[in-house]
Parts: structure tokens; C-alpha cells; sequence
């Protein structure tokens, strides 16, 4: 029966009856499928094994999906390192990401930086392309973090990566203005919108536990996973339309679920950096079906 005969087939059965009837007839519609997006993380794009040709291959199989993705999430670490590299090598790894994208993909695609696309170079430092300023220009971002709705669900890319203590190497965090920013993104939601969150280091992964010759303690760095972890977890739990947080950085693919929320780390395009599989997981991209209710259904799809 469609859904205005058995309201009008209720209609007789009186007020008492009708309203709790009326409240399942309206669960019976609120799942509905609103869009598919496509997760393509850890891309890692430079001229050599063949990662052009493999990454043009990864393209096609997405925009052949049946349905066809309606979004590409990048998450990052789109070219293959510009860490401390000469300028003529980064600027060859943006023009081949972009001639490609020009070329071979037609589905709008949203950017996170990950930590290959930022420049550390210190000897360049307080140049205008230090830090992720140079990657910012070629994706047109004002900030590295943003936010966006697009068909009634909440989409937040958050900027994982920042400078250590000791300005030499990268952590996981969001800083306390990043953080504030956050929290005020959520709070300013309606609690019925769903979120989407997007960071290139993972805010919550069991991938790091999967490690060789363990005797009594495993070791995790802080550019491998958040180390406010626990703080961005209690925000979520603030806000349980908080639904998914898509991650990559480790190229393991695993999905842990804590407080509701489902945090995906959604292995890599480039597998090994090219090189094949990352341990057991192989090349490969998110697929995403969001609901207007904040369900989802998602695959890890090896092309
Ligand atoms: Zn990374």
C-alpha cells in the first residue's frame, strides 16, 4: 500500500488510533536514501609505478558505479610526499593530480590535506608556500578545515595535521581554535542533522595494534593516530547525530564503532604506496550510501 491509502484507510479508524498509526507510517519513510559518496584516501600521486595509469583505473571504477557517486572525498595525502622536496618535484606531483582530475573525473570532489601534502621545509620557513599554504592555493581552500550540507546531511573536514612540540615532526590534533571551531559547528546543527567527518589521520583506529613481534606493549606514535582522541570523542558523544568519521593515513582498512559512532579507516587508493597491498589490505576506496535518518551502508572496494 502506498503511504497516503493507509493514512486514508486509517482515517476511519478514529483520532485515538490514528496518531501512534500516523508515527509508523512517517518511520516507514524517513529512511530514504539521500546520496552516495565515494572515500578515496592516501592517493599518494608522483610518476612512478605506474600510479598515473592505476589511479586513472580507480577513477573509471567509481564513476562506474551503479549508482553513480554524487561526491568524491579525498582524504588526503593526495600527492605522493612534498615534505622538505625541491619545488620543481611538487609542483610536478599538482600538475599531474590536476591534469587527471580534469581529464578523467566528472563527480565534484571535496579536499582534506594530509600530512604528504604539507611542506615542511624550515630553511623556507615564513615563505608564502610553507606549511599547507601551497596545497591550499591548488585546491582553492581558504582554510584547511571547513564545513558543508549537502542533501540534509553535515559534512566536516577537519586539519589533523600539525607540527610537534619540538617543530620537527607531525602529530595528530586539532588545536584549541580548530577544537573551538568544532564544537561550535555542532552545536549550531539541528540535533536531527546527520554529520559526516572527515580527517586524514584517523581519530579513532584499531589498525595500529596490528603490528609485528609484540612482547608486552605495543608502541603508537602521534602522528599515527589523534592524541586528542578523547577529547573530540567526548564532543561526539554530545552530539549523537555524530554518525560517521571517515579517516585513511595508515592504509589499513578497519572499522571500529564506539558511543554510535562508526570510525572507518578506509585503506588506500595507492595500496603500499604502489607497491601492491598494505599487509592484508589491498588498493582500494570507500563507496557510501547515506540515508536521511543518519544510517549509511558502506563497502571497501578493491578496483
Ligand atoms: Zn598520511
Amino acid at each position: 500500500m502506498k503511504r497516503r491509502s493507509v493514512l486514508k484507510s486509517l482515517t476511519g479508524l478514529g483520532g485515538l488510533l490514528l496518531a501512534p498509526y500516523i508515527n509508523f507510517a512517517n518511520n516507514l519513510n524517513t529512511k530514504t536514501k539521500v546520496m552516495r559518496i565515494a572515500h578515496l584516501t592516501d592517493i599518494h600521486l608522483k610518476d612512478h609505478f605506474d600510479a598515473p595509469k592505476k589511479f586513472v583505473k580507480c577513477l573509471h571504477h567509481v564513476q562506474q558505479q551503479y549508482p553513480k557517486p554524487d561526491l568524491i572525498l579525498n582524504g588526503g595525502d593526495i600527492v605522493y610526499d612534498m615534505n622538505k622536496e625541491q619545488l620543481s618535484t611538487i609542483n610536478g606531483q599538482w600538475k599531474l593530480v590536476k591534469e587527471i582530475m580534469a581529464q578523467e573525473c566528472n563527480i565534484p570532489v571535496q579536499y582534506c590535506l594530509g600530512n604528504h601534502d604539507i611542506w615542511w621545509n624550515e630553511d623556507n620557513k615564513g615563505q608564502a608556500i610553507y606549511g599547507k599554504q601551497y596545497s591550499m592555493d591548488q585546491l582553492k581552500l581558504s582554510s584547511p578545515y571547513y564545513s558543508f550540507i549537502k542533501n540534509g546531511w553535515k559534512f566536516i573536514i577537519l586539519d589533523s595535521v600539525h607540527l610537534d612540540i619540538d617543530g620537527t615532526w607531525y602529530i595528530g590534533k586539532l588545536g584549541e581554535v580548530q577544537f573551538t571551531w568544532l564544537e561550535n559547528e555542532l552545536k549550531n546543527m539541528p540535533a536531527d542533522v546527520p554529520v559526516l567527518v572527515m580527517s586524514h589521520i584517523p581519530i579513532l583506529t584499531a589498525t595500529l595494534m596490528v603490528e609485528d613481534n609484540i612482547v608486552n606493549k605495543w608502541e603508537m606514535l602521534g602522528g599515527d593516530m589523534h592524541t586528542d582522541t578523547a577529547k573530540i570523542i567526548n564532543l561526539f558523544y554530545q552530539h549523537p547525530n555524530v554518525k560517521l568519521c571517515l579517516s585513511g593515513h595508515i592504509h589499513l582498512r578497519d572499522k571500529v564503532v564506539y558511543n554510535g559512532v562508526t570510525y572507518i579507516c578506509n585503506g588506500a587508493v595507492s595500496g603500499a604506496w604502489w607497491e601492491g597491498n598494505k599487509r592484508e589490505t589491498a588498493p582500494g576506496y570507500g563507496l557510501i550510501d547515506l540515508y536521511s535518518d543518519g544510517s549509511f551502508d558502506e563497502h571497501y572496494i578493491n578496483y
